[in-house]
């Protein structure tokens, strides 16, 4: 398949889990994630009119940021090490990883000297894997207040990763509980403004979690293809 043909296919996946679930398409939100292809790909991505891309390791989205970067808009979907702030800042506009609180101080540190604000997810474990990063879904309150008065960090929403399954509607249960997690950390009204974004699905669960309320979803392979695809 030409990644054309991938685009159209995933969108129409998207309007029918959308129209499943009572939601509309324009809610939904993709992050190309480009990790697996090469540079070339990545301009083909964008040529296409997907503008938010997500990268995993800073080593790999280096050469394609120089390249690219002012073509779109960038997602750090990975997990971020703390001497990795200075080579995201100013780069990526979100931030999908925010787990632990050294890593908040140092956003907030390197956001500051640069003037700006970075938009962040917070990335919950829900499924409790011990493989999976993520705060623990009772530690996220407490979480967002120590980090409340961190002002170029602006907390969006929340994050997560369901583990890979044979069959996809076995991934409902985490999405709705990032979804549950959301509204009853609003309910409590810590953050400055109210959680609005879900960042959720990937290219094995990416329809469930629409049906789930997921308002970014990340697909690589699904979408992008893999570079041996090519
Ligand atoms: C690689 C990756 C994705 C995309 O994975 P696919 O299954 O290829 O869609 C999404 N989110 C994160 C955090 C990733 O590391």
């Amino acid at each position: 398949m030409t990644l054309e043909e991938r685009i159209q296919e995933v969108n129409q996946r998207i309007e029918e889990a959308c129209r499943r679930s009572g939601r509309s398409a324009a809610d939904v939100n993709i992050v190309a994630v480009t990790k697996y292809v090469s540079q070339s790909m990545t301009a083909k991505v964008l040529d296409s009119g997907l503008k938010h891309l997500g990268e995993n390791r800073w080593q790999n989205a280096e050469d394609k940021w120089n390249a690219l970067g002012d073509r779109g808009i960038w997602h750090f979907i990975g997990h971020l090490q703390t001497n990795k702030v200075k080579d995201v800042i100013g780069k990526f506009e979100y931030v999908h990883s925010l787990d632990r609180l050294s890593l908040a101080k140092e956003l907030e540190k390197a956001a500051a000297a640069k003037d700006l604000v970075i938009k962040t997810f917070l990335q919950v474990n829900i499924s409790g894997e011990d493989t999976k990063y993520g705060l623990a879904p009772e530690e996220a309150a407490s979480f967002l207040r120590d980090i409340q008065g961190l002002t170029h960090i602006k907390v969006i929403g929340l994050m997560t990763m369901a583990p890979f399954e044979d069959e996809a509607e076995d991934t409902r249960r985490v999405f709705r509980g990032l979804r549950e997690l959301k509204d009853a950390l609003n309910h409590q009204g810590i953050t400055r403004e109210p959680l609005t974004e879900l960042s959720m699905g990937m290219s094995n669960d990416f329809e469930v979690a629409i049906e789930e309320g997921a308002t970014w979803i990340r697909l690589g392979s699904v979408l992008v293809g893999k570079e041996e695809e090519e």
